[in-house]
């Protein structure tokens, strides 16, 4: 409890520069100004629509990395209502994300999608459901380059017959991943899936 009370607040120190923060922001003014929106990319095979906040270099880079290996929950809802702002809430009936390896998981503790994805889905008065399921052991990072252009092994669980799902992901690099789990949900007859990501690669 109290671990949640000290985390309902920014962390004070800016990601990019170490100074002090503004009360509703993740990062310093300074910092802030220099987060650039997502470069335009190609649309990974299968999925209908991609939106990207960021673009993943300097402090949105920090930022993602605070989430992600530093369980940093409080930019949780500042990075989801980002995501979400780019969405057209009219179009979405479920929002899902793709699961991370259960090694990562196991070493984290959590897993920084179903965060990311919980945090839009509050944001959009959606619901979340996990409809993925991840089924190689090894992380995409540790990974041969060939098997990182195939994308994980995912498989569907839960019904989405009939559904537009929103997939939410942290940091989209190749698509392969994305287009992965865009394939597995059409597989099962979702009507539409959309990409939502906090950050792109240039
Ligand atoms: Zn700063």
């Amino acid at each position: 409890m109290l671990h949640a009370l000290a985390d309902a607040v920014f962390p004070s120190s800016c990601p990019g520069c170490g100074g002090r923060n503004p009360r509703d922001e993740p990062w310093c003014a300074a910092c802030g100004a220099t987060a650039r929106p997502a470069p335009r990319g190609a649309v990974p095979v299968g999925v209908d629509d991609l939106v990207v906040a960021y673009a993943y270099e300097g402090v949105v880079r920090e930022l993602v990395a605070r989430v992600k290996y530093h369980n940093r929950r409080s930019v949780l809802p500042w990075l989801g209502a980002a995501v979400a702002g780019m969405l057209d809430v009219r179009d979405l009936d479920v929002v899902t994300w793709v699961p991370t390896t259960s090694v990562r998981r196991r070493q984290r503790g959590f897993d920084h999608g179903e965060l990311l994805a919980r945090a839009v889905g509050r944001e959009l008065g959606r619901p979340v459901r996990r409809l993925l399921r991840r089924r190689d052991a090894e992380p995409q990072t540790g990974a041969s380059r060939v098997a990182r252009s195939r994308g994980p092994v995912l498989v569907g669980t839960g019904g989405v017959a009939g559904l537009d799902v929103v997939v939410v992901d942290d940091v989209v690099t190749t698509g392969a991943t994305l287009a992965a789990a865009a394939r597995v949900l059409h597989e099962r007859a979702a009507r539409s899936v959309v990409a939502a990501v906090a950050a792109r690669t240039p």
